[in-house]
């Protein structure tokens, strides 16, 4: 984790939040790569669950909303974890987290202090914000725990602005906030952080319902072994009855195989009717779906993908970590993130042989401003050529296209492969195309 950790900042993937302040414990930001990689991976998420389906339309909601949501959703009153407070130095912990525990009991134990512990205590984690001009008058608000809710209190806009029959679904990718207790792991565990999922609206059967949370539950996996995760490295993860969300009939996590412990990526939820019904006693609208076919009015169950794209991003750079040994340079160690090339920040890296060869550099440049248009391409000049490599291996570029004197005489330049470190020789005008095929 700490080689992970310094080459996202080092490389500009990830730096920690408000640096410069001293930091906001539990926020980051993501740099140049980090956002490259972020915005790819919702890219990827969005073709998969929207764009390449018919039954699935997108949406994207206000993250402020009417505080009675959050009622109606039992975020209020059961949004909350059991919290246990140290009497000796005030930190809390969750009271699930039995290693979390150990580890600060021995911490005290070391230093020959007493150790004893609260009771548990109910912690809410919606983040509250005060709307309003006129002091006294101002009003709280919550930043949303979930993304969820936006797009159920949208159900009948949508239903009623598109042409949608149930079975079908809406996604959304936004931000969500949490008061976490025990932010950390890196990105793991943010208060503030991405959600990308699927509301997905069935027919109120227990056996049809089931159908299609098998369906979504194998459809999440295969998207990220899909996207080059180690299926080794995947799992899946029934939630016990008493550890089941309060809106959950059946939940099941993906879980990845983290150097901190296997850890939860993406949830599955069937969470029935819960969220339809509470809107619909709260706000008194109507929640109901009339079937034209078979004249059935029910209110429709939620199947629910849920998943992080911070933790997805944090997961896809862990899994494409590693350190090789390079035959090339005598055994000389290199690391490589073996990213998806749909996930790579950029698709390859333009290099003039010379740097000091202006008609390298001229046809260089014209390559790099010709790719641009169509793909996230690096251009790099500084150093020797073996160098610019291993820059380009450790932010996860999957091709390295080097401009040399034959590439004037005969058009055509050295492409080398960041995984097998092979090396062609590609016609200048083919260049495109052969990206095309690497990234389709
Ligand atoms: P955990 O048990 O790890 O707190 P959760 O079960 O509360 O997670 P959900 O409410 O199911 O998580 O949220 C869906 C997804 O949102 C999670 O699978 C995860 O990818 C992401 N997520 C939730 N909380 C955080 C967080 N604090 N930081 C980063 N991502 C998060």
């Amino acid at each position: 984790m700490d080689k992970i950790v310094s080459l996202a900042k080092r490389r500009g993937f990830i730096y920690p939040g408000s640096e410069i302040y001293g930091g906001l414990k539990g926020t980051w930001d993501y740099g140049p790569l980090g956002s490259e990689l972020k915005f790819n991976i919702k890219q990827e998420w969005w073709k998969t669950m929207v764009k390449d389906r018919d039954d699935v339309v997108g949406m994207s909601a206000s993250i402020l909303m009417n505080p009675k949501v959050w009622e109606a959703s039992g975020h209020i009153a059961g949004f909350s974890d059991p919290l246990i407070e140290c009497k000796t130095c005030h930190q809390r912990f969750k009271a699930d987290q039995k290693d979390v525990i150990a580890e600060h009991e021995g911490w005290h134990k070391e230093r020959k202090e007493k150790i004893d512990w609260t009771e548990e205590k109910q912690f809410n984690l919606m983040v509250e914000a005060k709307l309003g001009v006129v002091e006294g008058e101002k009003e709280t608000v919550y930043l949303r725990g979930e993304i969820t809710q936006g797009v159920h209190v949208n159900f009948k806009n949508v239903l009623n602005s598109s042409r949608l029959k149930i079975p079908f679904g809406i996604a959304q990718i936004g931000k969500a906030f949490r008061n976490e207790i025990t932010p950390g792991n890196f990105t793991y565990r943010s208060i503030e952080f991405e959600q990308m999922e699927l509301q997905y609206y069935v027919k109120p059967d227990e056996k049809e319902s089931m159908k299609h949370y098998e369906f979504w539950k194998n459809f999440r996996m295969d998207w990220y072994k899909s996207l080059g995760i180690n299926p080794d490295n995947l799992r899946f993860r029934e939630h016990k009855k008493d550890e089941l969300a309060h809106y959950a009939k059946v939940a099941w996590d993906i879980e990845y195989n983290a150097p901190f412990g296997w850890k939860e990526c993406e949830g599955i939820h069937h969470r029935g009717d819960w969220d339809l019904s509470q809107h619909q006693k709260f706000s008194g609208q109507d929640m109901f779906y009339f079937d034209e076919e078979t004249k059935e009015k029910y209110i429709p169950w939620v199947i629910e993908t849920s998943g992080g794209v911070d933790r997805a991003a944090l997961f896809f750079l862990i899994d494409a970590y590693s350190e090789e040994e390079d035959p090339a340079k005598n055994g000389a160690s290199r690391i490589v993130l073996k990213l998806n090339p749909k996930l790579a920040p950029y698709k390859a890296a333009v290099f003039p042989l010379l740097a000091n060869k202006p008609e390298l550099v001229k046809l260089a440049r014209n390559i790099y401003d010709d790719l641009r248009k169509d793909f996230a391409v690096a251009w790099d000049d500084r150093g020797n050529i073996g160098k610019r490599y291993y820059s380009q291996d450790e932010i996860g570029t999957p091709y390295c296209i080097t401009v040399d004197f034959d590439s004037l005489e005969q058009g055509d330049v050295t492409v080398r492969d960041r995984d097998t470190m092979k090396q062609e020789r590609i016609k200048i005008t083919e260049l495109n195309k052969f990206l095309n095929e690497k990234l389709s």
